[in-house]
């Protein structure tokens, strides 16, 4: 079974993703966390990727259908979460798709009020090489500062300062918010509400699930 996880930055959808994953068999392909790892690795797409993602914009297209490209395994199930982002992510995605013989099974968008949205990118934190997701409010380390599962230092990632998150908020308002309507008239679109606590959300994803 292959998700479409929709929703704005900072709705929840890594962190629901990673319990996809680790109860339900799932593999995450997030397409932040790829960037972020290229970054990290000093690669030539980081390096092209970088000016974008600190400035909060979105990367382009050609570049992320490449990079997914060279991903997918038609035989895994995946979440696909920050991905597509744009029309023309969700048509070349719809291409790749036919040609790996893959379909997608739900599209879900998580939705959440703006300022929630705002107070919860603000208290995010990442554990940049094991990827892991805190929020200092709903979802803390049990050691503070450090991640649960490798011990490393958690950080506030860049583009998470409240410059960056408008930038954010806007490109997904208007470039990624489009696509609810495109999957709406495809394969359909479950809306969930991304409020309340993470378990709570996760049983909403799941009666859709299963
Ligand atoms: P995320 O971790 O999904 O919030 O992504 C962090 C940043 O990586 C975004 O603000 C973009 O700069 C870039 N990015 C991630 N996924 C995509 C995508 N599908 N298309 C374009 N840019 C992306």
């Amino acid at each position: 079974m292959n998700v479409i996880l929709l929703g704005a930055p900072g709705v929840g959808k890594g962190t629901q993703a990673q319990l996809l994953v680790m109860r339900d068999g799932f593999v995450q392909l997030s397409t932040g966390d790829i960037l972020r790892n290229e970054v990290a690795n000093g690669t030539d797409l980081g390096n092209k990727a970088k000016v974008y993602m600190d400035k909060g914009e979105l990367v382009p297209d050609d570049l992320i259908i490449n990079m997914v490209a060279s991903k997918l395994l038609p035989e895994k199930s995946y979440l696909f979460d920050g991905f597509p982002r744009t029309l023309a992510q969700a048509k070349g995605f719809d291409e790749l798709l036919r040609e790996k013989r893959m379909q997608i099974d739900h599209v879900i968008s998580l939705n959440l009020h703006y300022d929630e949205i705002v107070r919860r990118l603000s208290a995010r934190r990442i554990a940049p090489k094991s990827g892991r997701v805190y929020n200092l409010i709903t979802n803390p380390p049990k050691v503070e500062g450090k991640c649960d599962v490798s011990g490393e230092d958690l950080i506030l990632r860049s583009d998470d300062l409240p410059e960056a998150i408008e930038v954010r908020l806007n490109e997904y308002e208007n470039k990624t918010a489009p696509l609810i309507q495109y999957y709406q008239n495809t394969i359909g679109v479950k809306i969930v509400d991304a409020s309340g606590d993470i378990e709570e959300v996760y049983q909403r994803i799941k009666n859709i699930l299963s």
